[in-house]
């Protein structure tokens, strides 16, 4: 026993826990752990997100207003100065052998200031002086301050006389008690980092090897660009930030290419007659660019090499024509063909919307949701494997295990973002490979679809249909709600319909529906007691759900009250109106979305945002996006701006490594360089059998190889 504690101590690891850090007690490794810091490994790419400069060390006597400088000097006095009842400051002078200067704080905690600032002492201080505005005398304003002297070269001070790394810390863990921590992490293990990109890479874009990168970036000599370092643009941080996004890029490329050579599909034939009579019966022309991406749909079609598509195409571009194009043409080539979609109601009016034309083409249809009585379900599961059901639209419970397809040759994934990345391969596994075609419901930034779905091919419906109307935006507290009713009905005396749609607020379904029946009864019976209005809500039964939407479509109803189970994929012309309670609650997709509800017809429309309460700083932004743009990409851009990268990739969709060092929006160039290298040098080097990639090898088994299902496959 004795024997292997000793050999722990001797034999280090990038993966040691952090107590073995000096300066790591118990607590503080506790607190590091909620900086997702727990070994050696996860300090060492836990990087500064600023730097101070605190390089400029002067004299009293050469201090010049404004310029970032460090200073050491022996307090001379000290002590709170009251201003008023409520207003105090702490001041102390502070001298050297050629001259002497005042510091203040206004913010401070008295009994520490005292005792940290005591006469006689002799401390660094580190900030911009400035001119006192009554004395003209020189001043600095809530310097750093450290202990200890200039003089005193036998220890080297982390916080002063040097380009100072701050870093994200959490509360009650100390920037001074962390910069020892990584001190000590670095000092001790950087040696132990070994290189793993390739030579030539590392040539091409001059990157310092891997332990001078991170050695640099986290204690960075005093001659550094702190412009550069600030800009995350420093060699030694843009070579982490590659590395990171390399790994990645390499896995995608890798299981791109895995697919490409053990995947067998059917290669289908194209345009064939019931494409031809389906075009017949569309009473529109498709847009430039529907015909664009079905002329790229067919193309992978074509080939016998499963297609792997993401069509992006922001709310209203008309993506179910192009799925139902898709879908057809494996029917034309005796094929099951089936189109999922996040939610029953949306499952229900893909359905009900394409059903009328399978009848006219004589092609059998069905729907597979999870309501129903068993024996149903079983009749329709029995349908499905023995072929009779052509076209399967459905919800989840078409990737049950029970549900078996007889020769299911293409699938169909409506509105994405609900499904995490895993249920995208499951629904791959039904019978032989077929070809998959995911839609988003919202666009995806650019660096974000690179990342998250890099393994696929991109499509893009930039296009809308002729005829889009404008739609006006308005965002209204709570005590303006009258306003926003007022325009409402003078909407609905015209003729046109509104929804009004109010959140899940609270835990439990019952109480959020009895919110909705609340607004419902207002509006029906104070405000609008001369117009149909309806509820609907999820815990309604299906044909009851299938009723009242057939109503609102046939103008029966003027306004639908609607939990979210609207929010995506409802095609109600005549609506203009998309009124919309505790907009706050809501995230940036979603609002999107829902007001990609109105405006699909001939009327200029209006979107109605109710601020229900007093508004976080991330809820203003939100709604400010919203009322400023209806471009989904800048909508989506904001929203990865407000929200972070790490919360679309990590509690979002399952599957996919955090990013570190790397930020999604910051360096989308070093991304796109990075997935340039990975994708050459996978074809390069397939399985990654050459000598000079074997560390490479070795680095992606062991950090991606889990995250990315890759175990199988390296
Ligand atoms: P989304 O991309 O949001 O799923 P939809 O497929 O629901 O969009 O289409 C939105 C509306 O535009 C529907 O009413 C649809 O019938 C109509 N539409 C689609 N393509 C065209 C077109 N080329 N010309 C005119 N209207 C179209
Ligand atoms: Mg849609």
């Amino acid at each position: 026993h004795q024997m292997s504690s000793k050999q722990k101590s001797f034999k280090k690891s990038l993966d040691d826990p952090l107590q073995f850090i000096k300066g790591a007690g118990p607590k503080r490794v506790m607190l590091l752990k909620k900086l997702q810091i727990e070994s050696v490994a996860d300090a060492l790419y836990f990087l500064p997100f600023r730097y101070d400069d605190r390089s400029q060390v002067k004299k009293i006597a050469e201090l010049v207003p404004g310029e970032m400088v460090s200073f050491t000097g022996k307090v001379i006095d000290a002590g709170t100065i009251r201003m008023g009842r409520n207003r105090k400051l702490f001041e102390a002078v502070v001298q050297d052998d050629s001259g002497f200067i005042r510091v203040k704080w206004f913010h401070f905690n008295e009994s520490y200031m005292a005792g940290k600032i005591k006469l006689g002492n002799e401390r660094i201080f580190s900030g911009k002086p400035t001119q006192n505005k009554r004395d003209g005398g020189l001043e600095m304003i809530h310097p750093d301050t450290d202990t200890g002297s200039g003089d005193d070269s036998s220890t080297e001070s982390l916080d002063i006389g040097r380009i100072v790394p701050v870093y994200r810390s959490t509360e009650g863990l100390h920037l001074k008690a962390l910069r020892t921590i990584m001190k000590n992490v670095v000092d001790g293990y950087n040696h132990l980092v070994e290189e793993f990109l390739p030579e030539e890479i590392l040539n091409r874009y001059k990157f310092p090897k891997r332990s001078s990168a991170i050695q640099l970036a986290h204690f960075p000599p005093a001659d550094t660009s702190i412009d550069l370092l600030e800009n995350f643009q420093h060699p030694a941080q843009r070579r982490l930030i590659f590395e990171e996004f390399f790994l990645i890029q390499l896995a995608l490329a890798f299981k791109k290419r895995h697919q490409q050579i053990t995947e067998r599909g059917r290669a289908f034939k194209t345009r064939g007659e019931i494409i031809r009579n389906f075009f017949k019966l569309l009473l529109f022309d498709l847009t430039g660019a529907q015909k664009r991406v079905l002329g790229e749909i067919m193309t992978y079609l074509e080939k016998e090499e499963p297609m792997n598509l993401l069509l992006q195409g922001d709310v209203g571009t008309g993506k179910t024509v192009v799925a139902l194009t898709a879908l057809l043409t494996a029917v034309d080539n005796d094929c099951q063909a089936a189109l999922m979609a996040p939610t029953e109601l949306l499952a229900e009016q893909h359905f009900l919307n394409i059903r009328p034309f399978c009848s006219a083409l004589g092609i059998t249809i069905e729907l597979a949701t999870s309501t129903g009585t068993a024996k149903e379900k079983s009749l329709i599961r029995d349908r499905i494997s023995d072929g009779t059901t052509q076209i399967v639209v459905g919800t989840h419970a078409l990737i049950q295990k029970k549900m078996e397809f007889s020769n299911l040759g293409l699938a169909v994934v409506d509105e994405q973002h609900r499904f995490g990345v895993l249920q995208r391969e499951a629904i791959g596994k039904k019978g032989l490979v077929p070809h998959v075609l995911i839609m988003t419901a919202t666009p995806i930034p650019r660096s974000l679809a690179l990342t998250l779905y890099g393994d696929m091919n991109v499509s893009f419906l930039d296009e809308f249909p002729p005829g889009r109307k404008d739609i006006e935006t308005r965002l209204f507290y709570e005590n303006k709600r009258d306003n926003a009713y007022h325009l409402l009905g003078k909407e609905t005396e015209q003729g046109r319909q509104a929804f009004v749609v109010c959140p899940l607020i609270e835990e439990s379904e019952a109480i959020d529906l009895k919110a909705a029946i609340d607004v419902f009864e207002e509006l029906q019976n104070q405000r609008f007691p001369d117009l149909k209005v309806q509820l609907i809500h999820g815990k309604l039964k299906k044909e009851e759900r299938q009723q009242i939407m057939a109503d609102f479509k046939e103008g029966k109803i003027d306004i639908l009250v609607a939990t979210t189970v609207i929010e995506v994929g409802i095609d109600i012309p005549n609506a203009s109106v998309m009124l919309i309670e505790h907009a706050e609650r809501f995230g940036l997709a979603q609002l999107h979305q829902l007001r990609g509800r109105i405006g699909r017809g001939t009327h200029a429309s209006y979107c109605f945002l109710i601020a229900c309460h007093a508004l976080t700083n991330d809820g203003k932004a939100r709604l400010n996006a919203i009322v400023k743009s209806r471009d989904g990409f800048a909508i989506a851009e904001e929203d990865l701006r407000i929200r972070g990268p790490g919360d679309f990739m990590g509690t979002r969709q399952s599957g996919m490594p955090l990013l570190r060092v790397a930020n999604l929006l910051r360096d989308i160039k070093l991304l796109e360089l990075s997935r340039l290298e990975a994708f050459a040098l996978i074809e390069k080097d397939p399985q990654l059998e050459l000598p000079e990639n074997a560390k490479l090898k070795t680095m992606l088994h062991q950090t991606l190889g889990d995250q990315m299902g890759l175990m199988k496959i390296i």
